[in-house]
This record gives structure tokens, C-alpha cells and sequence, in this order.
């Protein structure tokens, strides 16, 4: 399951997006994130629990604002190069 979070503006994309399949729960993207913005939590998928990187329920509708010193346009943030198992990725589009 490969889950965004994020949203579409007028100004452009902005999304972090965590591949299910690909991410292990590691927690190494949490640790790694200097706005707190990503947690661990456990979700039904594929018909088990499953511990995954979620972007926290504070961050979702202001993304944009969060990661923004991060420069996710390059996809070379702390999260993205934390995860040895390339589960979570920016999608970063400004107009
Ligand atoms: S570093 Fe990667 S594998 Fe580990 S929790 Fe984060 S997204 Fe998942
Ligand atoms: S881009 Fe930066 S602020 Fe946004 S989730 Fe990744 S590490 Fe955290």
C-alpha cells in the first residue's frame, strides 16, 4: 500500500509518501526527522498488523510548512536518507 500524505494546492504538490510493502517499521526516519513530524504507528494491511512511518496527524495539513527547510525537491531529506529500504519519499512540485 503506498499511502501520501500531503496535499494539492494552488501553489503546487507536496507529499511525503511511505511505501507499506517497503517500510519495516524501523523507526530510523523518525529519529532522523528534526520536526518530529513522523511516528510509528501500527496499521492493518494486507490482513496483519503492521508497525509503519506515518506522518502525525499535527503535520498532515501543513506539510508544505514543515518539511519546507528540508528541501524535499532534491528526495534528499533526513527521512529519505535514513531508510535503507527506500520506503518513504518526497513528491515536492511548486509551480
Ligand atoms: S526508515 Fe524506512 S523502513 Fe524505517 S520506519 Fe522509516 S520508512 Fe519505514
Ligand atoms: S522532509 Fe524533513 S521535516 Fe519532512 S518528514 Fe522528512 S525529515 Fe521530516
Amino acid at each position: 500500500m503506498i499511502t501520501h500524505y500531503g496535499y494539492i494546492d494552488g501553489s503546487g504538490e507536496y507529499y511525503i509518501v511511505v511505501d507499506s510493502d517497503r517500510c519495516d517499521g524501523c523507526g530510523k526516519c523518525v529519529n532522523a526527522c528534526p520536526q518530529k513530524a513522523l511516528q510509528l504507528q501500527t496499521e492493518f494491511v494486507d490482513l496483519e498488523d503492521k508497525t509503519l512511518a506515518v506522518v502525525s496527524e499535527d503535520h498532515r495539513k501543513k506539510i508544505k510548512y514543515t518539511c519546507s527547510a528540508c528541501k524535499p525537491e532534491t528526495n534528499n531529506t533526513p527521512c529519505v536518507l535514513a531508510c535503507e529500504n527506500k520506503a518513504i519519499k518526497c513528491i515536492w512540485d511548486q509551480r
